[in-house]
């Protein structure tokens, strides 16, 4: 056949190129899998499968491929690259076990499963914050309270998961408007846990309105921390979250005082939303949690759907939340340059799979997707749910990611049946479009639950997803700022230790 002839067939059928095409061996090394991300004008990052990173000038990735990297020439970047798993010189890396290794450590998180089990206790609430999808202030019990049949089969369902180390969390609406059902939850898991040999961590979520000496002290005796809510300074937090009657923000400061007091200093933590009023407010936010005694913040956007949404004043798009990230992050690192360890604990998680050889058990940064594999929901009524996201898609009459209830599904059922199948379908990042060739695929995670409620789609499309552009901007932006300042990086190691 003339050569013009294979040109034009191959241009038909697209046939594979000769073998010396594909002959990685020409340039004396071979390329292991990477990926490449532009970090600014300048300079680029390699990243391998297991998250190992190379800062690089722009161009370098190029040179790679195309074997232009010399072992003479380039003498100590080529050695970066092959003890760091992106060039071999033989077929089969002799490294590979060790990379593998790596790989399964990074994994290491699927080994013991669900450890995260949330008990939406009560769905009344006595606030009636503006971005909360319960409005609910009812006081009828039976209709919004779990009941004490759905308590008990949840503890039987935790008790079934595979991990050794099992986290019981409570949440509302208003979770201290069931108070006694905590103690009994708590009473009960508490027996259980002796029976099946787990070890549980107990955390009530409040916004402290409710909280008084005789809970604490009842929290104190069965070691039951306290997750707060803390929106930044009382102008901002008063017009996040509104209480009739009184300021949410002087209850939640009483409650941090008196728990501090009561259980101990550490033993409070505190979650923030961030809405459109708080964009406007980085740095005092930021200083409130310095003033108020805590070592760190998590830079928390508004979930950009369901009900959040349905207030106009709640909208915003992601770069926005990106600039407010960016503003509150440079001011914590001019805190830690003071010699202040204080902490961004996004960015931290972010740190840890970046500069660690492990993962984190954050439900977002996960992949496989955290949700059914890090956390299950058990819904007030009974309900089973993927992720606290996806019981918030409930309230909308959507349950696209109910697995199944409390009073009829087996364990199997729910954690195995044909729902959380199809979901697990797509929960890799590693095989789903745009982030299986994402520089950044070892640092991010899969989120099917946003993918739906946002696009409509569980499987989801990069190239307009909020979730992949805040993720990825973030973690740009981190390297890109250990690159520029080693000050910076400094702080950031000092995070992780
Ligand atoms: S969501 Fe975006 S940043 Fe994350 S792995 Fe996928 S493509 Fe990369």
């Amino acid at each position: 056949m003339m050569d013009a002839e294979i040109v034009k067939r191959r241009k038909a059928f697209r046939e594979f190129q000769d073998f010396d095409y594909y002959d990685q061996s020409k340039g004396h090394y071979y390329l292991m899998p990477f990926n490449f991300h532009r970090i600014n004008d300048e300079r680029e990052v390699l990243v391998n499968e297991v998250g190992d990173f190379l800062m690089v000038d722009n161009g370098t990735f190029e040179k790679i491929v195309n074997r232009k990297i010399n072992k003479y020439d380039d003498k100590s970047l080529y050695e970066d690259l092959i003890s760091n798993f992106f060039i071999s010189e033989e077929v089969y890396s002799p490294n590979i076990d060790l990379l593998s290794n790596r790989y399964r450590t990074k994994k290491l998180f699927l080994d013991s499963f669900t450890a995260l089990h949330i008990f939406v206790i009560s769905l009344r609430c006595e606030h009636t914050c503006s971005y909360c999808q319960v409005s609910r202030v009812t006081q009828n019990k039976d209709k919004f309270d779990m009941s004490i049949s759905h308590i008990d089969k949840g503890i039987d369902i935790m008790m079934r998961s595979p991990n050794k180390y099992l986290t019981m969390e409570f949440q509302g609406g208003e979770a201290l408007l069931a108070f006694e059902n905590i103690k009994y939850g708590v009473k009960k898991a508490q027996a259980e846990a002796l029976k099946f040999g787990k070890e549980i961590n107990y955390v009530i979520c409040t916004n402290l309105a409710l909280i008084t000496e005789e809970i604490l002290f009842w929290c104190k005796e069965n070691s039951v921390l306290v997750s707060a809510s803390l929106d930044g300074p009382k102008h901002v937090h008063d017009t996040n979250r509104t209480k009739p009657h009184a300021s949410s923000y002087d209850l939640a400061i009483k409650g941090i005082e008196l728990t501090r007091k009561i259980l101990g200093e550490d033993s409070i933590s505190a979650l923030m939303t961030t809405t459109s009023h708080s964009l406007k407010y980085p740095i005092e936010i930021v200083d409130e949690y310095l003033n108020r005694g805590f070592n760190g913040i998590f830079l928390r956007n508004i979930s950009p759907y369901g009900f959040a949404l349905r207030t106009e004043k709640n909208k915003y798009n992601t770069q926005d939340f990106l600039d407010f990230y960016k503003v509150a992050l440079n001011r914590i690192l001019e805190i830690n340059k003071t010699g202040v360890l204080f902490i961004e604990e996004f960015t931290r998680l972010i740190l840890t799979k970046v500069l660690t050889p492990f993962n984190v058990s954050f439900v977002d940064l996960q992949s496989p997707a955290g949700l059914i594999n890090g956390v299950i929901v058990f819904n007030y009524d009974g309900g089973v749910y993927a992720t606290d996201e996806s019981r918030m898609l409930a309230e909308e009459n959507d349950h696209s990611f109910r697995l199944g209830n409390l009073d009829d599904s087996t364990y199997d059922e729910i954690f195995y049946g044909n729902k959380s199948q199809r979901i697990a379908q797509i929960w890799a990042n590693e095989t789903i479009a745009g982030c299986a060739d994402c520089a950044f695929q070892q640092y991010c995670g899969a989120d099917p639950v946003h993918n739906w409620a946002t696009q409509g789609d569980v499987y989801g499309y990069r190239p307009n997803s909020s979730f992949c552009q805040k993720n990825m901007e973030i973690i740009r932006y981190v390297f890109e700022l250990m690159d520029s300042d080693t000050e910076v990086k400094k702080i950031f190691e000092n995070w992780l230790k």
